[in-house]
């Protein structure tokens, strides 16, 4: 017998599968074929990567951004459309910075600028190379790892944002700003990492790096020292008592009012919080209870006696003495402005009445909102700690002792002053950030640092619509598709409240040399946009830097001469924010395969053929202040205009608990691992089946699940078709008009579900997508193969309706290869290949939708019969008698409509019973069932039994499907019908009965 398909494994090992076919994608080059298909078209799916930090082997969390990624490409790539299927590589940055630093076991700056002993400069050169190193050999893992996934890419050409091209595109960027006179130095109080020892810019401070911490606060007393307020103090708190040498003003609220009370014995008087502006008194928990501020500052049983009110009006430019003020530091800034010094202030905006005492302890060098104010009030400035956070000269006893480190440094001094300036300490707990990258605690420290602009009108003559670069890019944020939609509006909130972008980093090593160049005498700066440009300006250093790449140290043997004072001019020590470095790729990636020029800067013809991009999908945690942002931000500053079309945005990966995925709760999953114990298609179906709105539930029970009720159902009707094809020696190819109604049913599910797949995927939506296939293949299974297994098989006669079935199946399985390729490319292409004997499934096109295949109202009535047939079973189990026990007699009364011959005959043949009335009618349906049992019933449903119960027996002997046996049956059954045991033999197979004590079977072997 001539067999056209392949035997098919029952079990199956979808993981082997998977590394077969992907040994023969290999030996076969079907990526490359694949990468190539659409060369000659005219129609585009310009698709750009997001760049993974290549840092670290991928986690299964990686999995999901992947497989989107990997489906609309492909989805894309099947209908025709030409694409670049260019992978991105992260690479600089501080993340990278820390595991090397990891690595080599140095702690500080010092550690690394020592790398070679006594030479910085080829200490540095060596760490940065190390750092690149750390580059190639995680994105080279990364690579393999996507592999497996099976994610078709370009993978030879990956784009690298280290890459001269990246970093000397954003050159050109920081120069259009400048050119736009939005680059400015500015002094500013910014969060601060003292192991890091740089600044850590408002997009790096994610609400997941908010730890709970529990802090020792402090309640300090200031002495007033106005005339008529003797012995009396204002009470501030704080939780960050290493920034009390630091304080300069007391922020008041003048719509509060004020309270001073006395102390019986001492007579010690002090100014807190009384009412708040609508003359509330502020409540404060205290012990699990409610209680008036002043018990919660003084204590709950306190004696201090209420003496007078003012309001905070009253208050402000009162002066006061602070516990600090023979500190030379201290001394400088009250010389430097001694009207504002220690003084009372209007700090309305920022003095709340939910906590603390009132009184705004404002120390500008310690704190954002401080610095504001400070400014606001020509405060001046104290600056007490270095990068470390060690105290700065100028502070006694504290100069080079550790600030963070060190806590108690402080509060013990004030202990020691006795009563006169601590009132009393306080154990707090409250969120603190910490550095995103090595989990310090940050601190508040005024740095200078480069910024761009978002307030600032552009210089350039005849600018059309807004001028400023904040309003400019909500132009452009409302010019992109936003998946989910509310990424519109979370992308503006953050747009209209985010402060000018800090693009500089102090003190680190590997990342974007900003191309600023600051002159020493005049103070004058310009922005070098250009390696061509800063060749030209070079004044020496120009040959100890060419051949290198603009990193540290080369870069900056480069010098060039003051425009304004010819003095000459270092490149400023700071390197750039790595948001920088990714939201140039729109423009940097785009390198034209004729002419090996970045297209943007030559002669944007290739570039304007891929931009804007058509689509990107992330993970939108954190990504509308860093991805989206910094794209937004490049593309408008270069174009005005969208850099992406479409944005599809997802979730995050927890544990199957719920729980964040971590390493010490034992519910994190490396991708390997995961890859290699449910296997890529699983693990990607996972990912496809969810909204990507939610956070995804991910776990080995899960994907086991999964595997079960979706890949292992494919799988059982793809052997259904080939086991039965193999025996009645089926090949296909026959085209015919399906006259069977249930090939007609499937074959219109089929074609809709075409619809379906295609509309949702090309809109994005890929829930709907999969639910429809998933629905499918449940009905493919479940109610198609189902009825359909007594038309095919030895025991059936040759025929049109059996050639039709495997025609239908045959159809029915191969599109579905096509439809599910883009999911789940290795199964799909497993089964592809033995079915059409084609190469692969993934140089196949996409499915086309027949509309004259599709019947709705036969989908509809099926899904009725699919309910009345569910209904009378689970009436069959209420009455204990066994489907295989035929029944004379089923009505249903209160039908929707009425059901063709062809259909009731279904529900009789799924059913086993005789005859089905349908009756039409208004309200809850309902399944009347005859159980009479007459002797002649009792004999068929015993001949059914029989048959059951012999091909069990033929299974468990391992007996082929067309092979013939011989029966040994027991003797009660004699009395059966002369028909019912030929029915017997003809659906076993039987050649030959004998009658015996009890039920055995002989193949024709032995
Ligand atoms: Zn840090
Ligand atoms: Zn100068």
């Amino acid at each position: 017998m001539k067999h056209t398909f392949a035997p098919v494994q029952t079990n199956v090992s979808l993981v082997d599968v998977e590394h077969d076919i992907a040994a023969y994608w290999e030996k076969e080059h079907i990526v490359e074929k694949y990468l190539h298909r659409n060369d000659a078209s005219d129609k585009r799916f310009s698709f750009l990567d997001g760049p993974i930090t290549a840092n670290n082997p991928m986690g299964v969390h990686h999995a999901w951004g992947r497989t989107y990624k990997d489906l609309w490409q492909r989805f894309h790539t099947m209908r025709g459309y030409k694409g670049r299927y260019q992978n991105g590589f992260d690479c600089q940055g501080l993340w990278v910075e820390v595991e090397v630093e990891k690595e080599l076991g140095v702690r500080n700056k010092k550690d690394i600028e020592n790398l070679v002993e006594g030479d910085k400069r080829a200490s540095i050169a060596k760490f940065v190379e190390l750092c690149k190193e750390r580059v190639k050999k995680f994105s080279g893992i990364q690579t393999e790892q996507s592999k497996r996934l099976g994610y078709f890419m370009d993978w030879d050409h990956s784009y690298y944002t280290m890459s001269d091209e990246n970093n000397y595109m954003i050159w050109h960027f920081l120069k259009t700003c400048f050119d736009k006179g939005w680059i400015y130095k500015g002094k500013d109080s910014v969060p601060w990492c003292p192991r890091c020892e740089t600044a850590i810019s408002q997009h790096e401070m994610l609400t997941e790096d908010y730890k709970e911490l529990t802090h020792e606060t402090v309640f300090l007393k200031l002495p007033i020292t106005t005339k008529g307020w003797e012995h009396t103090s204002l009470v501030i708190w704080t939780t960050t008592p290493w920034t009390i040498p630091a304080n300069v003003a007391v922020g008041v609220n003048v719509s509060y009012t004020y309270a001073v009370w006395e102390h019986p014995e001492t007579k010690d008087r002090i100014v807190i919080l009384s009412k708040d502006a609508d003359g509330n008194v502020p409540m404060r928990h205290l012990k699990n209870t409610d209680v008036p501020v002043d018990a919660y500052i003084f204590g709950a049983d306190h004696t201090y006696k209420f003496v007078k009110e003012f309001s905070g009006k009253d208050l402000v430019g009162l002066t006061y003495e602070g516990p600090f003020d023979a500190f030379p530091r201290v001394q400088e800034a009250k010389a430097e402005n001694p009207k504002t010094f220690h003084t009372v202030v209007d700090g309305s905006d920022i003095v709340v009445s939910e906590e603390g005492t009132g009184l705004l302890h404002v120390a500008p060098g310690a704190g954002k909102e401080d610095f504001d104010l400070g400014k606001k009030e020509h405060l001046p400035i104290i600056s007490v700690i270095s990068d470390d956070a060690s105290y700065l000269s100028g502070m006694d006893e504290f100069s080079a002792k550790n600030a963070k480190k060190h806590p108690e440094l402080i509060i013990d001094t004030l202990k020691s002053k006795g009563d006169r300036f601590l009132l009393k300490t306080m154990q707090y707990t409250h969120r603190y950030p910490a550095c995103w990258r090595c989990k310090t605690e940050l601190v508040w420290k005024v740095a200078e640092e480069w910024y761009i602009a978002m307030d600032v009108e552009e210089k350039t003559p005849n600018v059309k619509g807004p001028k400023t670069l904040r309003e400019q890019m909500k132009n452009t944020a409302k010019m992109i598709n936003w998946h989910p939609s509310f990424g519109l509006d979370r992308e503006l909130d953050w747009l209209s409240n985010m402060h000018d972008w800090l693009i500089s980093k102090k003190n680190r090593y590997w990342g974007l040399a900003l191309p600023i160049y600051e002159c020493p005498s005049c103070g004058h700066f310009e922005i070098i946009g250009s390696k061509e440009e800063l060749q030209k300006r070079a004044v020496h250093g120009w040959e100890r830097f060419e051949g290198h790449t603009p990193h540290k140290p080369f870069i900056d043997e480069v010098v060039i001469a003051c425009e304004k004072c010819g003095q000459e001019v270092h490149r400023i020590n700071d390197v750039g924010n790595v948001w920088l470095d990714a939201g140039i790729v729109p423009f940097s990636t785009m390198v034209d395969p004729k002419t090996k020029k970045l297209s943007y800067t030559t002669d944007k013809t290739y570039w304007k053929e891929w931009f804007p991009v058509n689509f990107i999908t992330e993970s939108f945690p954190g990504q509308f202040k860093n991805w989206f942002y910094s794209m937004i931000a490049m593309s408008t500053v270069l174009e005005k205009r969208n850099p992406f079309e479409t944005v599809l945005g997802y979730a995050s990966v927890v544990g199957e608990d719920g729980r964040p995925m971590h390493k010490s709760w034992g519910n994190a999953i490396e991708f390997n691992e995961g890859a290699e114990k449910i296997g890529a298609d699983v693990m990607r179906w996972m990912f496809i089946r969810e909204d990507p709105e939610q956070n995804v539930l991910f776990g080995y029970k899960k994907a086991d699940e999964t595997r079960r009720k979706f890949h292992l159902m494919l799988w059982n009707t793809y052997n259904f078709f080939v086991t039965y094809a193999r025996v009645d020696g089926f090949s296909p190819g026959a085209s015919f008009v399906p006259s069977h109604m249930l090939d007609q049913w499937i074959l219109s599910r089929l074609h809709s579900v075409i619809k379906t797949v295609t509309v949702s995927l090309s809109a994005y939506d890929v829930k709907t997508a999969a639910g429809s296939l998933e629905a499918f293949v449940a009905d493919f299974s479940q109610w198609y193969v189902r009825r359909s297994r007594d038309r095919v098989g030895a025991t059936v006669e040759h025929g049109d309706d059996k050639t039709q079935c495997y025609e239908t199946l045959y159809t029915t399985l191969v599109t579905l290869c096509t439809l599910l390729a883009p999911c789940m490319p290795y199964m799909t292409d497993h089964m592809y290949q033995n079915l059409t004997k084609k190469l692969s499934v993934h140089l196949a096109d996409w499915p086309e939708a027949d509309e004259t295949l599709i019947h709705k109202d036969l989908e509809e009535q099926m899904v009725l019969v699919r309910e009345i047939v569910e209904r009378i079973l689970s009436k069959r189990k209420e009455v204990k008698i066994g489907i295989r026990q035929p029944l004379h007699q089923c009505t249903i009364n209160n039908a929707q409509s009425l059901i063709s011959p062809a259909l009731v005959q279904l529900i009789k043949d799924e059913t086993n019973i005789k005859s089905i009335n349908v009756v039409l009618g208004e309200g809850e349906m309902e399944v009347v069932l005859d159980t009479t049992l007459t002797e002649e019933l009792r004999d068929e449903g015993k001949a059914r039994e029989t048959v059951r119960a012999i091909q069990l027996l033929r299974k468990e002997k391992g007996c082929t499907i067309d092979g013939s046996i011989s029966v040994t049956l027991p003797k009660e059954l004699e009395t059966l019908p002369e028909a019912l045991l030929a029915y017997i033999k003809k659906e076993t197979l039987a050649t030959s009965f004998v009658w015996g004590n009890s039920l055995e079977i002989s193949t024709g072997t032995n």
